[in-house]
């Protein structure tokens, strides 16, 4: 079963899931301005870009949830 990677932030408890950025939504950030998260671009990497995620105060809690399988 698939999991996905969830940022949260302690202070104002909203949730980001990492594979909702890309190159046409590169960045975002929490209600409370805890959170940053902005897409990174390397040379010469194997991948177009990597999400990166940063914070003022508090560290996000990040955890992977698993998806339902609809096919069941
Ligand atoms: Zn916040």
């Amino acid at each position: 079963m698939p999991e996905i990677v969830t940022i949260e932030c302690p202070s104002c408890e909203e949730s980001f899931c990492n594979g909702d950025y890309n190159e046409d939504n590169p960045s975002d950030m929490c209600s409370c301005g805890n959170i940053a998260i902005e897409i990174i671009k390397y040379e010469n990497s194997k991948y177009p870009f990597y999400v990166g995620i940063s914070y003022e105060k508090e560290k996000p809690i990040i955890d992977a949830i698993m998806i339902e399988d609809d096919d069941d």
